[in-house]
């Protein structure tokens, strides 16, 4: 989503609940009549429901003096305090901040403008939520000396990757800007020298230079260094050299997806705070239901919880609290968002529940999402440093282990397709033996990267071992996975490795299983691995199968019967 599709997303979010006021204001008005009338608890309940629902959604959406009338009303409606009287009086004021509301502009009040994200946010393109399928390809553009050969293989790999390249020599006199420049130096002086302009040129257009060098020559480098480049690579280059530097600026795959679980009983504003941080790059996981947390935390493994404070189910220190009792959620950290003004007061006590801060619905929203990104940063190094595998930066032995179980019971309980993909590079002895294990490390980084730019946050990626991952794939039937997989097999096999030994590709094999084919996780683990070994007999290079042992349809229909 692009930062003007979020804006859009956001103004229609407001305007939705703009257009539901005059039914707010009906269903409230009638309900304190027959209330003032008969004096029904229920209907006194009924109105501090609304009420309430009624100040967290209005500060959410940036009508501040609204929220204000409503949070003096609910006090007043409170059962410890309230009269009649004590209601009435603050009621005239509510309804003509809701009448207002009704027609107010799409900038809302000038106090919060809740809808109009400040310029953190707008000064920077947005990166996709879901890298599945990139909008346009950016463009690179290469350029070289007049009369130099153009490095075909980077090219190539570049391709596969997804970006248009645009080849051109210097002298060309193409005007249209790429998003991105590689500047390829024949020879370091001469080159630097010639290149100097168009170099001071491109950077002054805020275009991201790379440039390629043959030598480390002191003086041609200080040379760029003073001209402003950052970033240099030596040949001949890595492939993955070349997208590590390359992605983070393409607004590709962020480096950091986040995972939040945020768990509000008001679906308007959860959504709201989900595009606001989806919109950031952050994955995000909604519920509306406090008692689903633990199973959300097993499904989801997010890096940090944001919980709404009043909700009629448990409130959310009490959600904290239980959360707290168990070791191992203890270090999840949990923000409360509150749109209570009130709470805010006693921000200390909150703090002692077991949360880590308290954010304000309605406050500046740039702030919010920074803090909710740097907070879930932190929280996965910690956790990476358990789960993560130190060569390919994916999730280790141990946590594609424990992901494993859990979506294989998710699976059951719901009956919904769960497909495990195990995938094993082919000959990859022979990389070693030819090329060095260095090399065959690079090859490990390389097809890391390959996978963790294509699947979904919701998904796990992970290595097994050597030369094998696994992948997870929740609610995926195995013919869409063994498409994904096949899709990422083609891009691999077509890159070319370029080391001082010579140049080479790399292929793999794949097995598929669903979990709704099997009883444990350990039966559909080794169904999906006979199935990479069906792979490898058949002659490599392709993705198999494996039939299920009962037929889905079969588990999901007639329980009873005999598999
Ligand atoms: P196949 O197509 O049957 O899978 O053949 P293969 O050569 O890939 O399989 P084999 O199991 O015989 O060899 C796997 C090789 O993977 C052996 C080992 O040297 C290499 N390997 C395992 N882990 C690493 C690693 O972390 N780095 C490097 N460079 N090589 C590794
Ligand atoms: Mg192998
Ligand atoms: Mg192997």
């Amino acid at each position: 989503m692009s930062s003007h599709d979020v804006l859009a997303k956001l103004a229609s979010l407001r305007h939705q609940f703009q257009q539901r006021l005059p039914g707010e204001y009906k269903r409230f008005t009638d309900r304190w009549e027959h209330w003032t009338r008969l004096g029904e608890e229920a209907d006194r309940q009924a109105l501090l429901h609304q009420v309430h629902t009624l100040k967290g959604n209005s500060v959410t959406f940036g009508f501040s003096e609204l929220s204000n009338r409503a949070a003096l009303l609910e006090s007043a409606l409170d059962a410890r305090q309230h009269t009649t009287e004590s209601a009435s009086a603050c009621l005239a004021d509510f309804l003509t901040e809701l009448t207002a509301a009704m027609t107010q502009d799409s900038t809302g009040d000038s106090a919060t403008p809740a809808v109009t994200p400040s310029t953190g946010l707008l000064a920077q393109e947005v990166p996709p939520a879901s890298t599945a399928a990139p909008a346009a390809r950016p463009q690179l553009a290469y350029i070289t000396e007049p009369d130099t050969t153009p490095d075909q293989t980077l090219l190539n790999n570049l391709n596969v990757q997804g970006y248009e390249v645009i080849q051109a020599p210097l002298s060309s006199k193409a005007t249209a800007l790429p998003d991105w420049v590689l500047v390829d130096l024949a020879e370091s002086q001469g080159s630097v020298r010639r290149f100097m302009a168009p170099i001071h040129r491109w950077l002054k257009h805020g275009l991201d230079v790379i440039v390629l060098i043959n030598e480390l020559d002191f003086q041609a480098q200080l040379a760029l260094v003073r001209a402003g480049v950052e970033h240099c690579l030596m040949r001949p280059v890595s492939v993955d050299q070349l997208l590590r530097l390359v992605r983070p600026r393409m607004g590709h795959a962020p480096e950091f997806q986040g995972r939040v679980l945020l768990i509000d009983d008001q679906e308007q504003v959860m959504h709201y705070y989900q595009t606001l941080l989806e919109a950031s790059g952050l994955c995000v996981q909604t519920e509306s239901d406090p008692a689903r947390v633990f199973r959300q935390i097993e499904q989801f493994n997010p890096d940090l919880l944001l919980l709404d404070i009043n909700m009629p189910k448990a409130t959310g220190p009490e959600v904290a609290r239980v959360l707290r009792l168990h070791e191992r959620f203890e270090t999840l950290p949990i923000l409360f968002l509150t749109g209570d003004h009130q709470q805010a007061a006693q921000r200390s006590d909150l703090l002692n529940t077991g949360s880590d801060d308290l954010l304000y619905k309605g406050m500046d929203e740039t702030e919010l999402v920074q803090l909710v990104t740097a907070r879930a940063e932190r929280a996965r190094q910690l956790s990476d440093l358990v789960n993560r595998d130190a060569l390919s930066g994916l999730n280790n032995h141990g946590a594609v282990q424990r992901a494993l179980k859990q979506a294989f019971a998710r699976a059951q309980r719901e009956q919904s397709p769960s497909s495990l993909v195990i995938l094993d590079l082919d000959h990859f002895k022979a990389v070693n033996d030819t090329h060095g294990h260095d090399i065959g490390d690079q090859v490990i980084r390389t097809l890391s990267q390959l996978l963790m730019a294509r699947f979904r946050c919701t998904d796990t990626v992970g290595r097994y071992g050597g030369e094998e991952f696994v992948i997870l794939l929740p609610d995926t039937p195995t013919d869409q996975a063994k498409n994904l997989t096949d899709a990422i097999r083609a891009d691999m096999s077509a890159l070319t490795f370029t080391t001082p030994t010579g140049r080479f590709t790399v292929t793999f094999s794949a097995g598929i299983s669903d979990a709704r084919g099997y009883s444990s996780h350990l039966e559909q683990f080794k169904a999906a691995d006979d199935a990479l070994y069906q792979a490898k007999q058949a002659g490599r290079n392709q993705v198999v199968i494996s039939p299920p042992v009962v037929a889905p349809a079969a588990i999901a229909d007639a329980p009873d019967q005999p598999a």
